[in-house]
């Protein structure tokens, strides 16, 4: 059914998405607002030349910002009979709003964020959580398989709301990690003995052990999803669940400790260097 994917952003995931799609045999384009080359990838420096060859627009771009500025840059002519397959991690909310402009636009809107990095991207094995009309989800499948696992959650708003619910995870689970990390570091417990402990009990998270060596080593530079993003969307998910009655109070540290990193530097950095403002580093490492 689709003919050429347009991949609109190719930052650190999508360019590896669109990577990934290419290897799997889709005709890809690429488009960044700066403009980038991607080994494999025609890139375009013209948006509305992309929507002229390109059937489906898959965007991966940094937020709802962003996502409208490119759907105004496209308008009518750009949209009309296309798919908009959107990636990028926006509010419940937002998604809506651009699926109705999308729609007076004349195309069609799917909500795909997902849930993974830039080695799953690479690997095809991300899991793409789905909001929208069945028939749009059914007709897009095998493109939408090439990059990993679909679950279809229902209706627009759907997708970004799961997607939102998992990133609130992503934050308070490592941060969890970091205090008691840090209190077992500064006490002189054994780490090892505490993680062989931690890994037997129902406590456990997998991402405990992934985030462990950025955190023993302080080493944050190597980024797969940068801090300032996990900031923006701990945000939306505190303005989301607001508008929903569950208390977010919890998460005011969390976004404070998020925040401070970013002054400190760590914007473009891992997520996982949150430790560092949890754990207070009382001389230069
Ligand atoms: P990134 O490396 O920061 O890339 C952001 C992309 O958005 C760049 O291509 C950037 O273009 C583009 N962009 C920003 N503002 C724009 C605008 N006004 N108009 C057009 N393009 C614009 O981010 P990423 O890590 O790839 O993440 C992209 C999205 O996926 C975010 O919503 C993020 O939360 C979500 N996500 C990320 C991960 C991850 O592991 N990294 C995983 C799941 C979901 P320029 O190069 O011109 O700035």
């Amino acid at each position: 059914m689709n003919t050429t994917i347009g991949v609109i952003g190719l930052g650190l995931m999508g360019a590896a998405m669109a990577r990934r799609l290419a290897e799997a045999g889709w005709s890809v384009l690429g488009y960044n607002r700066t403009p980038r080359k991607i080994e494999g990838i025609e890139t375009l420096a013209d948006l509305p030349e992309l929507a002229r060859r390109a059937d489906t627009l898959w965007l991966m771009v940094s937020d709802d910002a962003a996502c409208r500025e490119v759907i105004e840059s496209l308008g009518e002519e750009g949209i009309r009979d296309h798919t908009v397959i959107n990636s990028s991690t926006i509010a419940p909310d937002e998604s809506a709003a651009l699926a109705r402009r999308i729609s007076a636009l004349g195309g069609a809107y799917l909500e795909a964020p997902v849930l993974g990095s830039i080695p799953q991207a690479t690997s095809g094995t991300l899991q793409l959580l789905l909001g929208g009309p069945a028939d749009l989800v059914a007709r897009h499948d095998n493109l939408l398989r090439a990059l990993g696992t679909p679950t279809h959650f229902g209706e627009i708003r759907s997708g970004a709301a799961a997607k939102l619910a998992f990133n609130q995870l992503i934050g308070t689970l490592t941060a969890a990690f970091s205090m008691s990390l840090g209190l077992v570091q500064r006490e002189g417990v054994d780490v090892d003995k505490f993680m062989g402990t931690l890994r037997e009990s129902a406590l456990y998270a997998p991402t405990f052990d992934k985030k462990l060596t950025n955190m023993l080593d302080h080493s944050f530079d190597k980024a797969n999803f940068p801090l300032k993003h996990l900031l923006k969307d701990i945000r939306l998910f505190t303005h989301s669940a607001a508008g929903r009655d569950i208390d977010t109070h919890l998460l005011i540290g969390l976004q404070h400790v998020l925040e401070e990193g970013i002054c400190a530097g760590h914007g473009n950095h891992d997520y996982s260097a949150l430790y560092e403002n949890i754990v207070r580093q009382r001389a230069a490492h």
